[in-house]
């Protein structure tokens, strides 16, 4: 049972106040067919509202079964609306989108029914309103008596107890007006219905009570009621919360979107087109790391950090030519006039400065640090990993077109006394500043280890990408070498001396030529010639050995050896011949020839193999070259090793020993009151006595060099026989340890291993350090220089980056197109944002005739944003999806064009399968963003207000 108690509704329009409604009071019974006459405007579809709840009255009240409505908040209205009314409009008011079964489920599909619930009893309301096998037509298939018909169904598919239908039949024609009047009769056997009609024919043929209204007023009522009760209420069974679920939401939306699949696709298109953009430049960019990174990988697996024992310290010498040129600006311009004398500084600094920049770093330290797990710089280290490279210790010999055998380190003196080229041309040019000094330290400065290359390659790229190969091919194995001419092809006449390819005279008509100012003799040396050459690479472990008695003997300077040696000598071949390229800044190979560090492998492996060695390593104690302990434990043990070793000595030796021997005891009887003093002693003894390389001699030159004794041999060998009976009668001991002291002491293990070649592993002579990308080599160089704050200065480790000499400003290039990129994905984010929520608004105006039906058939606020919420999911989700496969289609022709401006540049935009996952997650999430607003409008919109519009 309804009552309306002094209802009243006044709408304001701007100044205007419209009574729709006036204290109206009227009573209906539960089971009754009301028709409400009235002019138009008479505030009859505003009563009809009311009832229904879909409009708000502004006093009175509305009492439901006994209950007020007074205090009802919105969502006791839905369900009010969803469970207890139904509406039918003059103008239908179906969804023309979807199908007659679909319309008729809505309310159900609104109080979240089951589908197949659904299904069944809007099947059973349509046969009821005799639509029976119509369900899936569109509402635009049927007429209007059918589509009035459609109405009533839905209306009564959730068993309402109240039908509300407003001008039913106003757009029939005559006849149909009698099919929907008399199914509405039927109807209100079991119900309530209130009808608003402008037709009092059909109002008095078919109601049972005519209700009159003028100007908000009732004005007439053919069979008022007064309840008996007005406190009755009646036991609510209908009263279940509309509720629908999301899921419900989405499938409605789904299947609205696909009953308008054109202008869904042309709004999914629209929405596409931002993330097209994004897709595009994410692909692109892609593209451009991917190129990027290959390089940055292929760079740094070749290009490591390196750090030489001994290194020139570019940058400092760098720094001091600016100062130089500062330092003329420092001493006030040319132009001012001098009034004193002073001290030009500046040749004296640059040579400080470029002295200074030859630092040796202390490679020991730094390997411990490297082999270190717990250091921070193996966090950064490549897949190339460290390359530890040492300085083993040769010689290489070459035999000149006459026959003669020089040694490539030979002393270019030795052939004319020419000096070398004074320092300050030497500085003029870098690398053979680095020659110069390089031939300072190492042994053969003629011949340098070529930086190794990654993954095994026997030369590092480094090397080979600097320097252009004129002819042959670079070394391959550990015997073959490269020889490095000039860019114009060029050595000079001591190089080609010292490596045999032209003779001691030839060498010397050139030089000659050039002092006396003439035209020098062309020399002209064919590269295939060359190549057939050959080296004799002579170990320093070769150059030792064992004698009869065990002890070894340093054979090296040995004329009558030499064919031995020589003999067992590396054979090298210069497998071909380059010169640096144009652009090199950075002359990494620093000598005329080059090897690999296969050879250092090569002599690192014989030298260990080497009997010398072997004998050595067995007794670290007994020094292999002398039969001796480096280290007598007592003055007993000394005496008698520096008798021992009297017994070596040879015959002039032993001579000038005696000789010494006497003057020095002559001395102490001299001062022989006085208090003798032992430690005089060894100063007096000479330290000239050559032949035995145990203490001092050794590894001087000087094994030809006789003694200063110059006797005949008999007074020699009767000195000799007289040192061999001074030590047979009880020789004085003091004299003795002096003797050791001179002579046998002072050599260690590890000068001996030293002499013999051995390297030690703790010691490399270079460390190359690999790495894969800018980012992590700039990170070991910040981890060098933490490594450097934390060591004292001597340990401290300058470099050379390599990298940084080649590469330039790549990485800030690299970061600036990065940055663009990004501010690029952030517009286009920011665009395809606008975008969506316009399309959202648009479509949120397109539906308003349809939040109001849904309002009208009991949907909630949030229904409505959750059914525009849904659908924006689609939409984001179809223009995720649509966006990146269109993007996809378009890297096709885009890298081809990419492939056709640049060449050979292989820049392949792709877009990774994550991002165009996390791009339609971005898709749908920004529709659902852009759509929030418009949802939010479209369910605060005002039911009445939607429903009046077309
Ligand atoms: P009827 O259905 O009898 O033709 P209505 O109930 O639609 O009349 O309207 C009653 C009066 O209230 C009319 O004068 C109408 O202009 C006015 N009215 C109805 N709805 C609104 C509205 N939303 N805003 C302003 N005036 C309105
Ligand atoms: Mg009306």
């Amino acid at each position: 049972m309804l009552r309306l108690q002094d209802i009243s509704k006044r709408y304001r329009t701007g100044e205007l106040v419209q009574r729709a409604l006036d204290g109206v009071s009227l009573s209906l019974r539960d089971s009754e067919f009301v028709s409400v006459l009235g002019p138009s405007g008479s505030g009859k579809t505003t009563l009809l509202n009311i009832i229904g709840g879909l409009d708000r009255y502004d006093s009175g009240d509305l009492v439901i079964n006994g209950v007020s409505t007074k205090e009802y908040r919105d969502r006791d209205w839905d369900t009010y609306r969803n469970h207890t009314i139904g509406f039918v409009f003059q103008s239908y008011n179906l969804i023309p989108h979807q199908t007659v079964l679909s319309n008729v489920e809505l309310a159900l599909t609104i109080g979240g029914i089951s589908r197949a619930e659904r299904k069944r009893r809007a099947k059973a309301a349509l046969a009821e309103v005799g639509l029976a096998g119509q369900e899936h037509k569109r509402p635009n298939q049927m007429s209007g008596g059918q589509m009035q018909r459609v109405a009533i169904a839905r209306a009564l598919v959730n068993d309402p107890d109240i039908l509300l239908a407003d001008e039913p039949t106003g757009a029939l024609d005559s006849e149909t007006s009698v099919q929907v009047m008399e199914l509405l009769k039927k109807v209100a056997e079991k119900r309530l219905v209130v009808m608003v009609t402008h037709n009092s024919e059909l109002a008095e043929a078919y109601s049972t009570r005519i209700v009159k209204l003028r100007d908000g007023r009732i004005v007439d009522d053919s069979d008022p009621y007064e309840s008996e009760e007005p406190g009755e209420a009646k036991p609510e069974t209908n009263r279940k919360k509309a509720r629908m679920s999301f899921f419900t939401s989405l499938a409605l939306s789904a299947q609205n979107l696909r009953t308008k699949k054109g202008r869904t696709i042309l709004t999914a298109f629209a929405g596409s087109i931002g993330i097209i953009g994004i897709a595009l430049i994410l692909s692109l960019s892609t593209g451009v790391n991917r190129y990027i990174e290959d390089i940055q990988r292929d760079t740094m697996s070749s290009y490591p950090i390196t750090i030489s024992a001994e290194t020139i310290d570019l940058s400092s010498i760098m720094n001091t030519r600016g100062a130089r040129m500062g330092g003329r600006g420092e001493g006030e311009g040319e132009d001012e006039k001098p009034t004193k004398v002073t001290v030009d500084l500046s040749d004296l600094k640059t040579r400080e400065a470029i002295t200074s920049s030859f630092t040796e770093n202390d490679l020991t330290a730094f390997k411990k640090y490297l082999d270190n797990p717990e250091s921070e710089i193996r966090k950064y280290v490549g897949e190339n990993g460290i390359i530890y490279t040492y300085d083993v210790k040769f010689d290489v010999y070459a035999r000149a077109d006459d026959g003669a055998l020089v040694n490539t380190a030979a002393d270019i003196e030795d052939v004319e006394g020419t000096g070398t080229t004074g320092f300050g041309g030497m500085i003029r040019n870098m690398s053979a500043m680095r020659n110069m000094f390089i031939s300072s330290v190492s042994s053969s400065n003629n011949f340098t280890e070529l930086m190794p290359g990654a993954d095994g390659a026997a030369v590092s790229r480094v090397v080979t990408d600097n320097y252009e190969l004129l002819y042959g091919a670079w070394p391959e194995s550990y015997d073959e070498v490269i020889l490095v001419v000039d860019s114009a092809g060029r050595l000079t006449p001591e190089t080609l001396y010292q490596l045999g390819f032209i003779t001691a005279e030839e060498y010397k008509r050139v030089s000659d030529a050039v002092q006396a100012g003439e035209e020098a003799e062309e020399i002209g040396l064919e590269y295939d010639d060359l190549c057939g050459r050959s080296f004799w690479l002579i170990p320093a472990c070769d150059r030792y050995r064992e004698n009869e008695d065990g002890v070894f003997s340093y054979i090296g300077d040995s004329v009558t050896e030499e064919d031995a040696l020589l003999e067992n000598a590396v054979e090298l071949r210069i497998s071909g011949v380059v010169r640096p390229t144009d652009s090199t800044s950075n002359v990494s190979i620093s000598a005329a020839v080059g090897y690999t560090s296969m050879l250092t492998d090569h002599i690192v492996s014989r030298t260990n193999e080497s009997a010398v060695v072997k004998a050595q390593e067995a007794d670290r104690e007994m020094n292999v070259l002398s039969g001796m302990r480096f280290e007598a434990p007592n003055d007993e043990q000394k005496a008698e090793d520096a008798i021992s070793y009297i017994r070596t000595l040879g015959v002039s030796d032993k001579a000038t020993l005696y000789t010494l021997i006497l003057f020095y005891q002559a001395q102490n009887a001299e001062t022989a009151e006085s208090t003798p003093e032992p430690t005089a002693a060894p100063t007096a003894l000479p330290t000239e006595l050559p032949g035995y390389p145990g203490g001092g001699g050794y590894p001087g030159g000087g094994f030809s060099g006789g003694g200063g004794f110059s006797g005949g041999a008999d007074s020699e060998t009767m000195m000799a026989a007289m040192l061999d009976r001074w030590i047979e009668n009880s020789p004085d001991d003091e004299i003795l340890i002096s003797i050791y002291e001179r002579y046998v002491a002072g050599s260690t293990y590890e000068d001996n291993m030293k002499s013999f070649g051995k390297v030690s592993y703790d010691a490399p002579s270079s460390i190359s350090i690999y790495t894969d990308s800018f980012e992590d080599k700039d990170a070991i160089a910040d981890c060098i220089t933490r490594y450097n704050d934390t060591v004292d200065s001597e340990t401290r480790i300058t470099y050379t980056d390599y990298v940084a000499l080649i590469t330039g400003s790549i990485t800030r290039i690299i970061n600036v197109i990065s940055y663009v990129l990004i501010a690029f994905v952030a517009v286009s984010l920011v665009v395809s944002c606008i975008m969506i929520g316009i399309i959202t608004h648009i479509s949120v105006l397109e539906r308003t005739k349809e939040i109001g039906i849904l309002r009208a058939l009991g949907a909630s606020k949030r229904n409505i944003s959750q059914v525009f919420n849904a659908e924006t999911v689609i939409i984001g989700l179809f223009s995720g999806v649509l966006g990146v496969t269109i993007s996809a289609l378009l890297t096709i022709p885009i890298n081809a064009i990419i492939r056709a401006l640049t060449d050979s540049v292989d820049i392949g935009a792709v877009l990774p399968a994550a991002s165009a996952v996390v791009l339609i997650a971005i898709s749908v999430v920004i529709t659902v963003i852009g759509g929030l607003i418009p949802a939010r409008k479209a369910a605060k919109k005002d039911p009445v207000i939607a429903l009046r519009t077309e």
